[in-house]
């Protein structure tokens, strides 16, 4: 008889965290942003799961919005490429209205904290806030079964690096960056539409992502381009200040199981409890590379610039039955061998930005 209970009590536990994901399959997906790094593994994703599923991929093509990141898929029949803005008056509204789409996720943002802080804040507050505003305006006006937000850990602000805390859903906003700003912003937004107009909103927030097709001014695949031309990594104040790293397959599988089973008007941090200081990431870098420690080039602290950030993953563990998958240890080294073995598609992204980090550039 104990024996029974037990096994009924895994039984129930079980049942409980198989939480059941409802297909794309026969679906229309609408991606905002989807030419950018998060946004277009995400694509390729859908596609290769759900062999039924339409995508709407609905991009500005920014310096960050990259053609090539979805060269390979282009011509699938499933998949529709749109150019356009989210801010522009009416635009949401068309492309909601000629595609009815049954589920949204919002990856167009303005996102280079560096940007926000040297070259003004205006597209940052144009794009990640306006432009969120117009999604809900127009998911209100032609419903979907849900709207996934994808903010950032970084709306959270910073912890202190001597500390084991670790930001929580219920953290308070505290925003450092004007760009962290905008996207704190945005998820009060979202929240507010749920609340006042019950629009099924859910959002995430992850910590920093790594993986291919990321634009080569953020950090790892900057440095690598640096690196391969032979250039020094500059580091920012003594490059103590910790990152909390996840594949950018794992914060996307979490996005789905959110957008597909997360409760309307919840937030759900993403992490992988991988906190690794900048130096440390360097060198592991520069190990990689068989290269010396003297290639590192140490620069002003930037304003405002948040020492720790670390993210409490459990409640879409234990909710939604997510966990990572990646270990860093080899993924990043993975990613790095990537970069490399990419060249052309590295001098493409390359060009599209200019100078990156011109700021900091040697
Ligand atoms: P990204 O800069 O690589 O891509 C952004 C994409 O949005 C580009 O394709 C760009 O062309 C498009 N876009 C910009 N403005 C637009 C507009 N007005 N209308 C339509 N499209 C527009 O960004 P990413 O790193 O892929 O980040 C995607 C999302 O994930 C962002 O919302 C970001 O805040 C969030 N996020 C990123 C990270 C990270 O580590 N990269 C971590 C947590 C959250």
């Amino acid at each position: 008889m104990g024996c029974f209970l037990y096994i009924l009590s895994i039984m129930a536990n079980l049942k409980k965290r198989t939480v059941k994901n409802p297909s794309l399959n026969s679906k229309t997906l609408l991606v905002c942003g989807g030419a950018g790094f998060i946004g277009s593994n995400f694509i390729r994703m859908v596609l290769d799961r759900y062999p039924r599923v339409r995508v709407i991929n609905l991009d500005k093509l920014t310096y960050a919005g990259n053609p090539d990141n979805l060269r390979d898929i282009a011509h699938d029949s499933r998949y529709y490429f749109v150019r356009g803005d989210i801010a522009k008056q009416g635009k949401m509204m068309e492309i909601c209205k000629e595609f009815r789409p049954d589920y949204i996720v919002n990856f167009a943002a303005e996102t280079h904290v560096d940007r926000s802080v040297h070259e003004g804040a205006t597209p940052f507050f144009q794009t990640n806030v306006l432009g969120t505003l117009k999604i809900l305006e127009a998911v209100r006006a032609f419903p979907v079964s849900s709207f996934l937000q994808i903010s950032t850990d970084e709306v959270y602000g910073s912890l202190s690096i001597k500390s084991r805390k670790r930001f929580t859903e219920e953290s308070p906003l505290a925003a450092n960056s004007p760009y962290a700003a905008s996207k704190a912003s945005a998820d009060l937004l979202c929240r507010s539409f749920f609340k006042t107009y019950n629009v099924p909103v859910v959002i995430t927030r992850c910590s920093n992502n790594y993986g291919p097709y990321q634009t080569p001014e953020k950090l790892i695949p900057f440095f690598v381009s640096q690196l391969m031309v032979g250039k020094p990594l500059t580091l920012y104040g003594d490059g103590r200040n910790v990152r909390d790293w996840i594949h950018v397959d794992d914060h996307n599988n979490a996005a789905l199981r959110v957008l597909l089973s997360g409760v309307h008007g919840e937030i759900y941090n993403v992490g992988a409890s991988t906190e690794i200081s900048n130096i440390a990431l360097v060198k592991k870098m520069l190990r990689h590379f068989k290269k010396s420690t003297n290639n590192i080039i140490f620069i002003a602290n930037r304003p405002g610039h948040d020492l720790r950030y670390a993210v409490d993953a459990s409640k879409i563990e234990k909710q939604l039955g997510w966990k990572p998958k990646h270990s860093f240890e080899s993924a990043f080294l993975e990613t790095i061998d990537w970069y490399k073995a990419h060249q052309q598609w590295m001098r493409r992204a390359l060009k599209r930005i200019g100078t990156p980090n011109a700021h900091i550039s040697h």
